[in-house]
């Protein structure tokens, strides 16, 4: 038994031996000298495996209108995991609106976050789980179960959001 998770043979089939916490969603991936940091609030093997799962995704959706869609979903589900700092309220109300109602917000729709809004402490799904079941499962549904799950963890902090976009206002 390597003491690897297996899902990092994604980046280094030679298996490396360090591992990271990805600061974002938790996901535990190996270390890679030399990727590049590409997504604020994610360890670099954590944006690495995103790239690589919607990768298909991104070269199709110039040409396919579901694709690009999907390619919307997860990247507000990933946002919503991996909180660029000083944005916090933005991609979890953004994941809200693309999984609700299909549609990014409208220009100056999701405004300022209340002060306070708390990411979960915990991830019930993160991209390295999504991957995992790649052989198994087919992407659209892992994207969805996937984003529908980042919605779930969220819902607390959401719940009190409902007046910035998208929601209900609360009686009263
Ligand atoms: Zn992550």
């Amino acid at each position: 038994m390597s003491p690897v998770d297996p899902r990092a043979a994604v980046h280094d089939p030679a298996g490396p031996a360090e591992t990271a916490a990805c600061p974002g969603c938790g996901a535990v991936l190996a270390v890679v000298p030399g990727l590049p940091l590409r997504h604020p609030g994610a360890s670099a093997g954590c944006a690495a495996l995103f790239a690589v799962t919607v990768r298909g995704l991104r070269d199709e959706s110039a040409q396919d209108p579901r694709a690009a869609a999907l390619l919307q979903l997860a990247t507000a589900a990933y946002d919503a995991q991996h909180l660029v700092p000083g944005e916090q309220a933005g991609a979890p109300v953004r994941l809200r609106l693309v999984l609700e109602h299909g549609r990014l917000p409208a220009p100056g729709e999701v405004t300022d976050a209340p002060a306070g809004i708390t990411p979960p402490a915990h991830w019930t799904t993160t991209i390295a789980d999504l991957a995992a079941d790649l052989d198994v499962v087919d992407l659209p549904t892992l994207v969805r179960s996937w984003a529908t799950a980042v919605r779930a963890d969220w819902s607390p902090s959401l719940d009190r959001l409902r007046t910035v976009a998208g929601g209900t206002p609360p009686p009263g």
